[in-house]
């Protein structure tokens, strides 16, 4: 399905039908121009003005019910009296954008009269829109510029992946294969809480019944995805038996294909394992699971299905990003504490999406020094530098919050040839100190959604939508005003 979004252009009739020609003709060349800059990543379409509670009312309304219109955006070209639009606005259930633009980008200075000033008003109308929309506690986005502006453009494109998110959340299935790790606090949660809040369906299957799919995958199927991994990988056999190493890949390539499988007759779009519960799996689901979430699934490990849900909803957000530059479960592993030179140095025992690798991805076969199967392959590779957004979604209890830290992700400095997982590096902003104090005292999971494509305020934007907490940690983030705003969004969120 090819996601659409609606451009619905406020006015009215008081200025007469010459007045209301130039609007139609000034948003189909916006529309126009917006879909053709290609920075958007989804379509415009623009309907009739909206002109009277009737047409805003239906126009609404079929936005809503539209599965392709993935949310609305609406701009005043003129003053539009707003009570027209309390009705449709109290049936809009898609994301709503105020675009606050004009069609001119100067004040025409020489040939200014009345009617310009008529027609061209949205600095006008727009305030009477706004004010309603905010009078209904209506949750908006509001993006102020000229719509050929690239940033203004940039920002549009933003929302709309946002508004995906949105809109998406609720088709997230996530089945868990096994239960949250022993003793474990930070990864369990109100799974009840977060079907009602996020959309998302969170269901558990035997362990086995998953490894019956893997077990009656065909020889052949696994040779040719063996042969496959081989073309695309390189393996480091470094030292092992080269048959051995081969065989222990092509379980990888077995589990692969069972559990994808598994996950499409079940419907399932992520997935959590634990090391811990493995039933009949002779090794950790590793080069399979780094192979799923580049196909687009979400992942968990040790039974964590809100990290799962999150890296699936993150997948789903980017999937139509143009340059797109990767998504990942990510797990906070070891600091380098130089000064100067202060990281995180991310990985997981195994489960890092090739998405965000950069250059070579090689093969490995190590030993697990956790659990008690064969030595399971992986996928080792570095990750790109860059921005990135790393989230941590944890129930407090009572609420969910999420945690969002804003990082820059580096080379290490000297190459790790004998670390046998993928790996990311990365600075919290604003610091190592404050991002890790703060990430502490939000009281942060140790896995993470980890993205180069999402931004904190796309991630604040979609929290907001879902009536949850959203703390950024970012530039210019102190630890008492990170302490401050946690108190006043406690009174705000535990009153509700
Ligand atoms: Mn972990």
């Amino acid at each position: 399905m090819a996601f659409k979004f609606w451009f619905c252009v406020g006015s009215q009739d008081l200025y007469g039908e010459e007045c209301l020609k130039k609007v139609a003709d000034h948003s189909r060349i916006m529309v126009n121009e917006l879909n053709e800059s290609g920075v958007l990543p989804y379509e415009l379409v623009l309907k009739p003005t909206l002109i009277t509670n009737e047409v805003i009312r239906k126009t609404f309304d079929e936005a809503s019910t539209d599965p392709e219109c993935m949310g609305v955006i609406c701009w005043m070209h003129t003053f539009s009296p707003a009570k027209s639009w309390i009705l449709g606005l109290k049936e809009l259930s898609k994301p709503l954008l105020h675009l606050h633009t004009q069609f001119n980008e100067e004040i025409p200075y020489d040939t200014i009269d009345m009617d310009f000033m008529n027609e061209n008003q949205s600095a006008h109308g727009d305030r009477e829109f706004g004010h309603i929309v905010t009078r209904m506690g209506i949750e908006r986005k509001v993006i102020m510029g000229h719509y050929k502006d690239p940033e203004v453009q940039k920002r549009i494109a933003d929302w709309m992946v946002t508004a995906v998110g949105i809109g998406s959340s609720s088709h997230v299935r996530i089945v868990r294969i096994a239960d949250n790790m022993r003793n474990v606090a930070v990864t369990e949660g109100d799974k009840v809480e977060a079907q009602i809040k996020f959309g998302w369906e969170i269901d558990a299957y035997p362990v086995n019944e998953a490894v019956d799919y893997v077990n009656s995958v065909s020889d052949s199927d696994v040779k040719d995805l063996t042969a496959l991994y081989f073309d695309l990988y390189k393996p480091l056999y470094e030292g092992r038996d080269k048959d051995e190493f081969y065989r222990h890949t092509a379980v990888q390539a077995k589990i692969e294909l069972g559990l994808e499988k598994f996950l499409v007759d079940n419907k399932y779009d992520g997935i959590v394992t634990h090391f811990g519960d493995l039933g009949g799996f002779k090794q950790l689901p590793g080069l399979a699971i780094q192979r799923l979430m580049e196909k687009g699934y979400g992942f968990g490990a040790e039974g964590d299905w809100k990290t799962a849900a999150l890296v699936r909803l993150f997948k789903l957000m980017t999937k139509d990003i143009k340059g797109a530059k990767g998504t990942s479960f990510m797990e906070d592993y070891t600091y380098n504490l130089v000064k100067g030179k202060e990281g995180i140095l991310q990985a997981h025992m195994l489960e890092v999406c090739p998405t965000i690798a950069d250059g070579d991805i090689n093969i490995k076969v190590c030993p697990l020094s956790m659990g008690n199967r064969e030595d399971p392959a992986r996928l080792v590779f570095t990750a790109k530098e860059g921005k990135g957004v790393a989230a941590s979604l944890i129930d407090l209890g009572t609420r969910f919050r999420l945690i969002i830290n804003e990082v820059e992700c580096k080379k290490t400095e000297k190459p790790m040839p004998k670390l046998p997982v993928a790996t990311a590096f990365w600075t919290p902003k604003p610091n190592l100190r404050v991002g890790a104090e703060g990430w502490i005292i939000c009281g942060g999971a140790h896995h993470t959604a980890f993205s180069y494509d999402l931004t904190s305020e796309q991630l604040c934007d979609w929290a907001e939508a879902m009536g949850i907490e959203a703390v950024v940690i970012g530039e210019g983030t102190t630890i008492g005003g990170l302490k401050s705003e946690l108190r006043w969004n406690s009174a705000y969120y535990e009153r509700r």
